[in-house]
This record gives C-alpha cells, structure tokens and sequence, in this order.
C-alpha cells in the first residue's frame, strides 16, 4: 500500500481506470519530494496489466506485468530530459507521438510516461499538442510534474490535473518518525518548513550531513538578522553559500500553513516568530528583493549585495518589534 498521503489518490486514479473513465490525458501534479512516482508507477502498473486484481492493481504475474518489470514492454514509453540536456526536445516528442496511434501488442492500452513536462521546448509542447487534440484510442497519457503552472495553458486545458497534496502535519511527522526514530521533533519539524511539507524531500534533509548544515545556517541567519552587526558579519562569513542561505531565507518567507503547530528549534522558531511579524510593505520589499535576487542568479550580479538589501529590508520590523 502506499503512503498514507498518496493511497487516496492512487484509488481514485484505479477506480476510474477499472470503470473505464480514466481520461485519456491526465496530469499528476504535486510539490517536489512528495512521491508522486508511486501513484504514477502504481497506475502505469495496472493500465498496462493483463489480468488486474479485483481492486484494479496490477497483478504483477501476467506476461504483460513481468515485461513491464524488466524494462521492456512494447507499450510503455517514457519520456523524460535526456541525461545531458536541459529540455525534453522536439525530436523525442515526434518519435513517440505516431507510435501512440497504432494497436497495443499486447497491453489493453499503451501509456506514454512524460516526467517533467514543464521542461519540454515550445516546439516539443507543440508536437505533443497535436496528440492531445486528437488523442488516439487505446492509449493513457500521464504527465507528472512539480510545476503545473509552467506548463502551457493549452497543454493544460486539453488534459485532467490531479494534484497530490502535501499531509496533514501531524501525518507527515509521525512518518518521519518512524523513519528517524533518534531525530528530535523539532528537527523533524524544521526538515518539514524546508522541504514545503514534502515527507521524502524532508527525510533527505534529515541525513545527517544535512542536518548539521541546516543547523549550523539556521544559527548563523539567526545571529545575521538578531544582532545589530549580525548582517555585515554573517555576510563576511557565508559568502561563499550565498544562494544556500538565499534558498533558506525563501522558504521560511513563504506563507506556512502550519506555523502555530511546529516545534521548532529556538533559532529557527526565532526566524520564523520574525517573518511573522512583517507587515504587509516589509512583506513584499522582502519578496521582491527575493524575486530580483533569485531571477538575476548567476549573472555575475553580487549576490552578497543582493542580500544585504533583502535582510535590510526585514530588518527594520525587527527592531519595531
Ligand atoms: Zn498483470
């Protein structure tokens, strides 16, 4: 079974698949680090199935379920951006689309597998447009993607989303506590806030490499926004992990749905305690300090520059505070 926070989904994908209204297109969408392979596995699995269980799973034993298992079935096709490229181009696109269009070998239907659609060039969104608009018969089209929002509208319009959203907090915490049984519940809450609630992303956090770093830039963003020469300082010390810091400073910015329920470690519930307070015109010269930041990444701008300017502006709430 899957986890507890993907199980409602993959159902409701089975149900529908078993009652013949599975649609065509279908894109499955969710933060990153939240599992959603295992819906997309789990559905691949059954569509492709021969003979699926009464609760329409694959049964993992006909001919069709062991040539999925060894990698080599003829009427399963992945798409995803090559190893050494940046974007799914036109050429894979074109490759598959006329394939989608001929009788399964041996499957009830053929599936085509689109990891990170969002990556696809125009003129590969547009190859694939043309399969949308006229889906072929017997054939399941799964898009999986963290960014459902980079995707073309037109791309978007001629497909179902189904978004997986991210546990209860309360859900998340007791499975990484299974999983971390030594780690701390403010640990575990703090890997949480970092990962946007996403259960896998935050068990990558908790390895302890990750840990003692996250800890150790928690206390030194602490001190950097808590003590009056904290900025200049901590600027002089973390030079080097900038665009780090950066990614941490966005996250706790974000809107926390959670917030009054976490355990977090003194620092980082000092941080957050601080965001909270920002008033709305703080809010928003932080962010976009943030955006301009983040956009202008890795054009040679200095990017210390840049976070002066993003700490300067949460700094004065701080000291109305
Ligand atoms: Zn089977």
């Amino acid at each position: 079974m899957l986890e507890p926070w993907l199980f409602g989904t993959e159902r409701k994908l089975l149900d529908l698949l078993g009652s013949g209204r599975l649609p065509h297109a279908l894109i499955l969408s969710g933060t990153q680090g939240i599992g959603l392979q295992q819906i997309s596995q789990s559905l691949i699995a059954a569509a492709l199935c021969q003979n699926p269980a009464s609760d329409g799973s694959a049964c993992g034993e006909c001919k069709s379920c062991r040539l999925r298992v060894l990698g080599n079935h003829e009427d399963y096709h992945e798409l995803s951006v090559p190893d050494e490229r940046a974007s799914i181009g036109v050429e894979q696109v074109r490759q598959l689309c006329p394939r989608l269009y001929t009788t399964p070998q041996r499957a009830p239907r053929q599936v085509a597998y689109i990891r990170a659609p969002e990556l696809m060039t125009p003129a590969a969104s547009n190859a694939l447009l043309k399969t949308l608009e006229e889906p072929p018969v017997r054939t399941l089209l799964l898009l999986e993607t963290h960014a459902l929002r980079s995707l073309l509208p037109t791309i978007r319009s001629r497909a179902v989303a189904v978004e997986v959203a991210v546990p209860e907090l309360s859900i998340a915490r007791s499975w990484l506590q299974q999983r971390f049984p030594a780690v701390s519940a403010g640990e575990i809450d703090l890997a949480l806030l970092l990962s946007g609630d996403a259960p896998f992303a935050a068990a990558g956090n908790l390895e302890p490499s990750n840990r003692a770093l996250h800890a150790e830039r928690i206390a030194r963003l602490h001190s950097a926004l808590f003590e009056p020469t904290g900025v200049l300082r901590w600027l002089r010390s973390e030079r080097a992990q900038v665009s780090l810091v950066r990614a941490l400073l966005i996250r706790l910015l974000a809107p926390d749905p959670w917030s009054t329920q976490r355990q977090l470690p003194v620092h980082a519930a000092a941080i957050v305690g601080l965001t909270q307070q920002l008033n709305s015109s703080s809010l928003y010269r932080a962010n976009a300090a943030l955006w301009r930041a983040q956009a202008q990444s890795g054009s040679g701008l200095r990017e210390d520059l840049q976070l002066m300017q993003i700490m300067s502006s949460l700094r004065p709430i701080q000291s109305s505070a």
